[in-house]
């Protein structure tokens, strides 16, 4: 398989994965904080708290993905051809044949070797 394939798969794994983690750990607050209801003695404050925890989880949930889809858009892929960088997300970047592309760790070292942006580089900036 072709190694930027196999990297980007990875990390989407690696993504799912977390985010998996996290709706297990959701699930298990969850029969707790029945487990809290459930008892004469409802100790509101405790309840709060739960519930404040679920909270942090969910918001995690949403940072976790975030980061996974922000890091899609920062990788930054070069044709060697036309002499153009994108980002993964841009179409043009999905057209670009495996022998002409080039990874690039930044935008910067890009440059450097005489490549110019795309607009999809240059509208999110
Ligand atoms: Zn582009």
């Amino acid at each position: 398989m072709d190694y930027n394939i196999k990297k980007e798969l990875n990390k989407i794994r690696t993504g799912f994965l977390k985010v998996k983690k996290e709706i297990k750990d959701l699930k298990k607050e969850k029969k707790l904080l029945e487990k809290i209801s459930n008892k004469e003695n409802l100790d509101i404050d405790r309840l709060k708290k739960e519930i404040e925890f679920l909270k942090k989880v969910i918001y995690n949930i949403q940072t976790s993905n975030e980061v996974i889809i922000k890091e899609e858009k920062k990788e930054i892929i070069g044709n060697r051809v036309s002499l153009k960088v994108h980002y993964s997300s841009c179409p043009f970047a999905k057209k670009i044949s495996p022998e002409h592309m080039v990874l690039f760790p930044t935008l910067k070292e890009a440059k450097k070797k005489g490549y110019s942006e795309c607009i999809c580089i240059t509208q999110k900036n």
